[in-house]
């Protein structure tokens, strides 16, 4: 029986593209003014995505991750990439200015939270936007616990990482806890390192790129109140 949800936030039950798509254009008008353009962003995206990987991959840390996709993107416009460090931390302020969720996704933990499951948020964002976004969401209010991988000292898919959260929430079966996320090589080998039930939110039914064990694999989020009855 599943007991733990440990919920990934971004891209899982908070939609970051079109906050992302704010943050990025509200940070460039205070602190760098010119033209940011759709193409731009596009470029951006795809930019940092690939910094976050290597993340996940341990090839970066967190700082170096917040501050090089900035720099790297403004080199390739011509923007002074001293502006990289300043525009991160406006950037991290304006994310937590406007939530998304995905559709059902807060009714689904309000169900889950009435039938007794306990949730938790697993996130590697870092901490001045989760706390703005978790508190903005209402999801402080739903959810038992929160780790961000920052204040852990470790990130998703770490061993160590999970091993913190295990520590902290008590004693569970690892078969009672599942995770759900969007990530396959931080949510989805994280749950494997972990040893714990793995549920892929995949809602653009993206091919599975790398080798890692997703035992459910769902399109909406209230598929979760369904994959849980499973055990
Ligand atoms: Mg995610």
């Amino acid at each position: 029986m599943i007991k733990v949800i440990l919920w990934d936030i971004d891209g899982t039950l908070l939609d970051f593209r079109p906050v992302e798509r704010h943050a990025l254009l509200s940070s460039f008008e205070k602190i760098c003014p010119g033209d940011c353009t759709d193409a731009m962003l596009e470029d951006y995206s795809a930019i940092n995505r690939k910094y976050w990987e290597a993340l996940e991959r341990k090839e970066i840390t967190k700082a170096e991750v917040l501050v090089q996709r900035f720099e790297e993107f403004f080199g390739k416009y011509g923007i002074d990439t001293a502006l990289a460090k300043p525009f991160n931390a406006e950037y991290q302020v304006r994310l937590g200015d406007e939530v998304h969720f995905f559709p059902k996704a807060k009714e689904t933990v309000e169900a889950l939270k009435q039938a007794g499951i306990r949730q938790y948020a697993v996130t590697n964002g870092t901490k001045v936007a989760q706390d703005i976004k978790l508190k903005r969401s209402g999801l402080d209010q739903l959810f038992d616990g929160i780790y961000i991988s920052e204040v852990a000292g470790y990130d998703k898919p770490d061993k160590r990482f999970f091993q913190k959260v295990f520590q902290e929430i008590g004693n569970y079966d690892k078969g009672e806890i599942i995770i759900v996320g969007d990530s396959l090589t931080g949510d989805m080998r994280g749950g494997n390192n972990a040893g714990i039930h793995t549920c892929w939110f995949n809602p653009q039914g993206l091919e599975k790129h790398v080798t890692v064990v997703t035992e459910h694999e769902i399109k909406s989020i209230d598929e979760v109140l369904s994959v849980i009855q499973k055990y």
